[in-house]
């Protein structure tokens, strides 16, 4: 696979979104109709949103439509839990769609042309096993073999594909074949099935049906039906062109669909594959499909990432036919710079110590008016308490610090964040030696955090009131695997990937009280900490519990840097 890391300035295009101008101002199609059509046996994954956003902004930038339509040809997988998950992701992300489609909807038209198909001599029962009919398809090297069933006649065909449909004829004892050439190239020509027989019910038909459409007789019949004009899939499908070219003249539909490949979206330090994301749940080794570390939307959401981030991902990434593999540093960097154009800033602390202020009086509060964000007046200020004893954050002391080392020391001034400069006096540790206390004095005169003389005092450290704070639990992620491409070696499972420390729960935390009003799934910035989100399963305003969804630090300049690999 090659790298599609992209440079700042690059813009990768879309050739799909060209085909569509071209054909709108050609006059080609006079309207466009697009669709994105899930299977409902999972939830939607990152990639999942790259299509979605394929198919829907294409639909809304040129005035057209897209389709949600669930291709419900399987009945084995297949949940209702999963059809309200996906239409809720979807809608999340900010599409909208007409009435919700179901291919399952049009298994009598399915049907009808099937017969259709039959009268006209291009499809035919097939009662040989399906081993055999593997095993005649050939293989790219060796030529398919006709099957003894090829040439019966229409009346017999009609007849066995009736017995089919009405349950007559057991599981494999036959399936619906097209009769294309059993010599083509195209292994896909080789009569592929149309139907096979499986006598599960269905979430949608029940038990009506027995015969259950093939994905290539299904998908292309389904486009037209809609009235789809462009239908946009991934590259895997490049093999199906020619069958659902095949279909389509063979049923004879005007203005047919046309359907347009192009690379699809994978990550590193990610799976995006339904299989392994259901193996990852069904395992208990994440939470569930909303576990924050999932690449699912659901996961997405929990986490704190915003629809408007995920979009600007994919527009970022382009639509192209070139496989590759993008750095999950893109989409981690176009999560900040949406979160930081709209979180308001708090101030929170994840590892606390106490911090007494020796010579502040016990019992008095300053409270201070803060900025919300100190880059955009429009967000106002919030009220912040100073008092007597306060809690830093314990990596914001070093009992013997480096050099340049401008937070808190044993001697040393610091600034405490729209609040006063502080130096530390003395330091309390219990029987082990670790510091449980730190014992501070404030100059009175550099109330607001201003140096009252000019002096230089070059750090600023977060804080909070010990009295006023909030308790709060708060969730820490990391990446879910430690290599780049945990499916890569066949020989191993991905599941050897998963990174142990993928999750942390910090629950002594300590929060500034103006947080206390958030409901569940509201997002801020912690400064210095990063960008939180309350968790929207466990989170309550008495008991507060917060995601970190990214950290402050971005590493994508450095990515963009880098010379393609
Ligand atoms: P998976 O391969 O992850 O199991 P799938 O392709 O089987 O998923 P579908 O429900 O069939 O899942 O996918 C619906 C649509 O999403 C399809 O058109 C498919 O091409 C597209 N899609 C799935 N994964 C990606 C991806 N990583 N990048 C772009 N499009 C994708
Ligand atoms: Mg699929």
């Amino acid at each position: 696979m090659t790298d599609t890391t992209l440079r700042d300035d690059e813009s990768p295009g879309n050739f799909i979104r060209e085909i569509v101008e071209d054909d709108l101002r050609e006059g080609r199609r006079a309207r466009i109709v697009t669709r994105f059509p899930p299977e409902p046996n999972g939830y939607l994954h990152i990639g999942h949103a790259k299509a979605i956003w394929v198919n829907f902004s294409l639909a809304r930038e040129f005035g057209g439509q897209c389709n949600l339509r669930f291709d419900d040809t399987n009945p084995v997988a297949e949940d209702e839990e999963f059809v309200h998950g996906i239409e809720r992701d979807i809608r999340w992300l900010g599409y909208e769609w007409g009435e919700t489609k179901y291919a399952s909807d049009y298994f009598e038209q399915l049907y009808a042309w099937a017969v259709q198909l039959v009268k006209d001599g291009k499809a035919y029962v097939d009662e040989q096993g399906l081993e055999q009919i593997r095993e005649g398809r050939g293989s790219f090297h060796r030529p398919g073999v006709e099957s003894p069933y090829r040439d019966r006649s229409v009346e017999e065909n009609l007849a066995q594909l009736e017995r089919m449909r009405a349950g007559e004829i057991e599981e494999g004892g036959a399936v619906l074949r097209a009769k294309i050439d059993m010599q083509s190239k195209d292994l896909k020509l080789r009569d592929p099935l149309m139907y096979r027989i499986l006598k599960a019910p269905h979430h949608r038909t029940g038990t009506r049906w027995c015969i259950y459409p093939m994905y290539d007789w299904a998908h292309g019949q389904s486009d037209a039906i809609e009235g789809i004009t462009h239908s946009c899939c991934s590259l895997e499908f490049v093999n199906h062109h020619a069958l659902y070219d095949w279909f389509l003249e063979a049923i004879g539909v005007p203005a047919p669909p046309q359907q347009y490949e192009f690379a699809r979206l994978n990550l590193d330090y990610t799976v995006l594959s339904k299989r392994a994301l259901l193996e990852l749940v069904r395992g208990g080794h994440v939470e569930g499909w909303d576990d924050p570390r999932m690449p699912t939307l659901a996961g997405m959401r929990r986490r704190g990432y915003t629809p408007e981030a995920i979009k600007a991902f994919c527009e970022r990434t382009g639509v192209s036919r070139r496989p590759g593999v993008v750095d999950v540093g893109l989409l981690e960097h176009e999560v900040r710079t949406d979160l930081n154009a709209r979180s308001p800033r708090y101030m929170g602390v994840l590892d606390p110590i106490r911090l007494v202020i020796e010579n502040y009086p016990e019992g008095h509060v300053d409270w201070f008016d803060c900025p919300l964000n100190p880059d955009d007046p429009s967000f106002g200020t919030r009220r912040v308490p100073l008092s007597h004893t306060l809690f830093i954050e314990r990596e914001d002391f070093e009992k013997d610090p480096p050099k340049k080392w401008f937070r808190l020391a044993p001697g040393a001034e610091v600034r405490l964040r729209y609040a006063a400069l502080v130096t530390c006096r003395d330091v309390v540790e219990d029987a082990d030696g670790r510091v449980v206390e730190l014992r501070c004095t404030w100059d009175p005169d550099s109330k607001g955090g201003r140096s009252p003389d000019g002096r230089k005092v070059k750090g600023t450290i977060h804080w909070v009131s010990a009295a006023h704070a909030l308790d709060a639990e708060v969730r820490l992620f990391d990446r879910l695997f430690t290599t780049e491409s945990p499916m890569a070696d066949e020989a191993t499972s991905f599941l050897e990937h998963l990174n142990p420390a993928s999750r942390e729960v910090k629950t002594a935390c300590k929060l500034e009280p103006a947080l206390g009003a958030l409901g569940p799934g509201e997002r801020v910035q912690l400064e210095r900490l990063g960008y939180f989100v309350t968790d929207s399963a466990d989170h309550a305003p008495g008991r507060p519990v917060f995601n970190r969804t990214i950290t402050l630090k971005d590493t994508w300049s450095k990515i963009a840097a880098r010379e393609p690999r």
